[in-house]
């Protein structure tokens, strides 16, 4: 394969004193806030209706509305005796580029169902969102749905989603949900 070699440009005498570049910057910052300033004014006095300024959500007090296909924090679902649909069959845990799932499968008391996790880890310092897992899921037993966008902690290890955490989300949320996570409950 040819390699073409581009030569950097010269920087220009006004190109290294950086004065036009900010100067620009401070124009075009001035030009966005006279113009929303005109804007909000005029519509305090009935004017200028139609227009439309700069809108700020007042973060944490106000969120913005999710879009309904975002992926946010994972959930296990459960079946109707409250079992966790998973029958361990690593197809996630695979299919993960982050190899950020981890599972242990135990044998099911149930002859129909062959196996189920013992464990089912996901940890979230290392996850990247890409929502593999979902889509490989035989059994639509993990979803990415919830609406929980802030998960922050202290350590790696409060970053594990372990089992018990995954399941007490497994209740569909209510539509453009924005939740925080609820405290865990005992896993059925
Ligand atoms: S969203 Fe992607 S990176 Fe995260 S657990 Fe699923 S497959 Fe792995
Ligand atoms: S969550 Fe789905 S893909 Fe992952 S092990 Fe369980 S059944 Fe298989």
């Amino acid at each position: 394969m040819a390699i073409k070699r581009i030569e950097a440009r010269e920087l220009t005498f006004w190109e290294r004193t950086y004065v036009p570049e900010v100067l620009k910057g401070v124009w075009i910052t001035a030009r966005h806030f006279f113009r929303n300033l005109w804007i909000f004014t005029a519509q305090r006095f009935g004017l200028k209706k139609t227009s439309r300024g700069a809108e700020t959500y007042q973060y944490p007090e106000e969120r913005r509305p999710l879009a309904p296909r975002l992926r946010t924090l994972h959930r296990l679902t459960k079946r109707e005796d409250g079992a966790p649909r998973c029958v361990a069959c690593m197809m996630c845990e695979t299919v993960c580029p982050a190899r950020c799932i981890f599972i242990t499968a135990g044998e099911h008391p149930n002859p129909h169902i062959e196996k189920y996790p013992t464990r089912f880890d996901i940890d979230l310092g290392l996850c990247v969102f890409c929502g593999y897992c979902v889509e490989a899921c035989p059994e639509d037993a993990i979803r990415m749905d919830t609406g929980i966008l802030e998960f922050s902690a202290y350590s790696r290890e409060e970053m594990v989603m372990d089992m018990k955490k995954l399941l007490a989300l497994s209740e569909a949320p209510p539509p453009n949900p924005h939740r925080t996570p609820p405290p865990v409950e005992e896993a059925h």
